[in-house]
């Protein structure tokens, strides 16, 4: 091995992954699997899952499809994502289009109002991971509460006491907002 491979981002995690890839090479028959003789080889996960579907047989002779079910298998759904680069797929309609999706998603889809450069709400950029997190109890909740009044926000800062009242269910998200930056204050 190089001195180079000291300075990845986590060589704790992909100094090991590599190590398992040339293994594979070393004790089966896989192989980095090039669309012609003279491409490059296919490690981009998206086209790899492409692949399988395709090609099947050619997918299964993989050592990068080997070494993303290791890790997918064996580390959380945070660590997986952090340490492959983050592209998460459901099927060829729902997947991520760029490595910050599980980050960006993590703060729930449907309320949010990202807008990508190509145009794509969150939703549809990040396709895989907005399914993943919009799934759960905090992102549904956020999802049925929000701001009736463009003035909530500055309201409810002015008077928090508001929340007790009827302005709580007009004004859902500021009064959340409010309380849980208020409770992170008692912290
Ligand atoms: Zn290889």
């Amino acid at each position: 091995m190089c001195d180079s491979v000291w300075s990845a981002e986590y060589p704790h995690v992909s100094i090991g992954m590599t190590m398992f890839h040339e293994l594979m090479h070393m004790t089966t028959g896989v192989i980095d699997y090039k669309p012609t003789p003279r491409s490059p080889p296919i490690y981009d996960t998206n086209k790899l899952f492409k692949l399988a579907i395709d090609k099947p047989d050619a997918a299964r002779l993989s050592a990068k499809n080997y070494t993303l079910f290791a890790m997918e298998s064996g580390m959380n759904k945070d660590d997986f994502m952090k340490y492959s680069e983050g592209r998460s797929i459901i099927d060829m309609t729902c997947k991520d289009l760029s490595s910050g999706c599980y980050k960006l998603a993590s703060g729930c889809c449907k309320s949010s109002n990202i807008q990508f450069g190509n145009g794509n709400s969150l939703t549809e950029q990040c396709c895989a991971s907005c399914t993943h997190f919009d799934s759960t109890k905090t992102c549904k909740k956020k999802a049925t509460c929000s701001n009736k009044y463009s003035n909530c926000a500055r309201e409810v800062q002015r008077n928090p006491r508001l929340c007790n009242f009827r302005v709580k269910k007009d004004c859902c998200k500021a009064c959340s907002e409010y309380n849980s930056s208020a409770a992170s204050l008692l912290l």
